[in-house]
């Protein structure tokens, strides 16, 4: 598997604590993706793709709670802005074969 990333390329880390998303959904740089770690440990929480708009469109969550155990990791959301322009929600991804990461997202 050869190296992949956004054409945008990869914007600074962000550190913060465990159970909090990137804070970051508008007026980002094109076609860029943010990682997020936590602060203590150092681990990566969550990834955060951008369109030509610099919008949120995916997010991949390597770890967030799970006190249900029902999720597995790590796991992909997309952002359904058609739905909803304030908040929108932010669907988990199911692939066509049952994957829950997108691999075109990288
Ligand atoms: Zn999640």
């Amino acid at each position: 598997m050869g190296m992949c990333k956004p054409s945008g390329g990869i914007n600074p880390p962000i550190y913060g604590p465990f159970g909090k998303n990137i804070p970051d959904i508008e007026g980002c740089p094109p076609n860029s993706r943010t990682d997020y770690y936590d602060e203590k440990t150092g681990e990566l929480l969550q990834q955060r793709w951008y369109d030509s708009d610099g919008t949120a469109i995916w997010d991949r969550d390597w770890k967030h709670n799970d006190s249900h155990h029902n999720h597995t990791f790590p796991h992909d959301h997309y952002w359904d802005w058609l739905k909803d322009k304030v908040h929108p929600p932010r669907p988990e991804y199911i692939g066509p074969n049952g994957e829950k990461t997108n691999i075109h997202y990288c």
